[in-house]
């Protein structure tokens, strides 16, 4: 077992957790697999979960302080500010775009037949308004923000803390080493939890499978297909194309190298828990620099759904379908516009694309109700569109590292 890469060991326990799952969901009785479930998945999940969520809120403390310490002149945040919300911008409305499109074309809400009179009721959670979260990004209370770990203020408070020591330069050099110190102590804790990943992702993979209902795949498979077509084209053409082109490197190289975040993101189905990874991952094995990755990769967590955003297009022309509306050029606009402001506000948590999907719908006056229609498949869809969600940011955080001209070599190799 020594021998083998971390990526190996977590591709092991995600397959070694889909087989156990799938055959305790096909044969054992709900009564055993819900013994199983209790006393061995779910604690070997949740132990992994805590202890990842657990560093969230110290590390985008500690690694946005320190990174805009160490940015040298302040000009250059806004500029990588600018980037990477202009990068966030293109391939969201991207993203929701090849959703919307593949779904008009390959009409998933004609395959199979739906009864859309004797749905589910479907409880409504309600968005937070955009403005709302805009004006709230400045805390008043910054020990709140992070009990309740509201990434958007913690960040808003880390660059203001960080400008701060920055400007006083000497003056605040005691409060710089202990940052310093305190970014050590995490990266080691990263590093040593981590080992954890192939146990906790197999916790939550056969916990996951062996709940799924399988017979909902059968009415839902069309609208489940165009998902995963439209997020395999995102990822690898949208990122790939970006990463040759404005990154001037192979996108197998960056997709291999990032790949161990990406099933610890398909375990956990939440970006936000999965940041420590993603974070450590395109540091130390895609060499982007701390000061660009502490910035771009919290933020792209609150900020930068795509694998969501392709979710709310197909969904919204599925429902649309089976429901008979056709939906004009302008609604089509509509839901890209929505579905990119909606994002924004919205933390990386599972199941948080179900929430903005409602929002999407309600702006274009499509029954609400409808998403009772894809829930059966959603919570392996919730799995697959997380890594798109933290693949778009650590592309976004290598873009821009590049094209600030940034060395990247990485660690292991300097
Ligand atoms: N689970 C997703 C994330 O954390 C959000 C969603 O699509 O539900 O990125």
């Amino acid at each position: 077992m020594k021998k083998l890469s971390l990526t190996s060991k977590i591709l092991i326990g995600l397959a070694l957790g889909i087989v156990v799952g799938l055959i305790l969901n096909l044969f054992a009785s709900d009564i055993l697999f819900s013994r199983i479930d209790t006393w061995f998945f779910t604690p070997l999940g949740k132990i992994f979960l805590n202890l990842i969520t657990m560093l969230v809120v110290p590390i985008v403390l500690i690694s946005i302080t320190l990174g805009v310490v160490n940015l040298g002149d302040t000009k250059k945040l806004g500029r990588i500010g600018f980037k990477t919300v202009v990068f966030f911008m293109v391939t969201t409305s991207i993203a929701i775009t090849i959703g919307l499109t593949l779904a008009t074309i390959i009409k998933p809400g004609n395959f199979g037949t739906f009864n859309s009179e004797d749905l589910p009721p479907y409880e409504v959670t309600e968005a937070p308004a955009v403005v709302d979260t805009l004006l709230n990004i400045i805390p008043t209370n910054p020990i709140q923000a992070m009990a309740t770990g509201n990434l958007l203020q913690i960040i808003a408070f880390s660059i203001l803390l960080g400008l701060a020591i920055n400007v006083l330069g000497d003056k605040a050099a005691g409060i710089k080493s202990l940052f310093e110190q305190a970014n050590e102590v995490v990266m080691w804790l990263v590093h040593f939890i981590i080992k954890f990943a192939p146990y906790g992702a197999f916790g939550l993979i056969a916990s996951a499978i062996g709940k799924m209902g399988l017979d909902a795949f059968k009415a839902m498979f069309g609208y489940f297909i165009v998902v995963v077509l439209a997020l395999f084209i995102h990822l690898f053409v949208t990122y790939g194309s970006a990463i040759a082109v404005l990154g001037k490197t192979s996108p197998i190289t960056f997709f291999k190298n990032f790949a161990p975040a990406m099933s610890v993101a398909f375990s956990t189905s939440s970006s936000n828990a999965t940041l420590p990874i993603s974070m450590d991952t395109a540091q130390e094995k895609l060499g982007v620099p701390k000061h660009i990755s502490s910035f771009v990769q919290p933020l792209g967590a609150t900020i930068n759904m795509d694998g969501t955003a392709i979710m709310q297009g197909v969904a919204t022309v599925f429902i649309a379908q089976v429901f008979a509306e056709s939906l004009t050029v302008m609604q089509l606009v509509t839901v890209v516009a929505v579905a990119v402001v909606a994002s924004i506000g919205t933390a990386g948590v599972p199941g948080v694309g179900l929430i903005l999907l409602a929002m999407v719908l309600g702006s274009v006056g499509l029954p609400v109700e409808g998403i009772a229609l894809i829930l059966g498949v959603d919570r392996l869809l919730d799995m697959l569109r997380t890594s798109v969600n933290i693949t778009g940011d650590a592309a976004c955080a290598y873009i821009v590292a590049k094209t600030e001209g940034e060395d990247m070599t990485i660690p292991d190799e300097k």
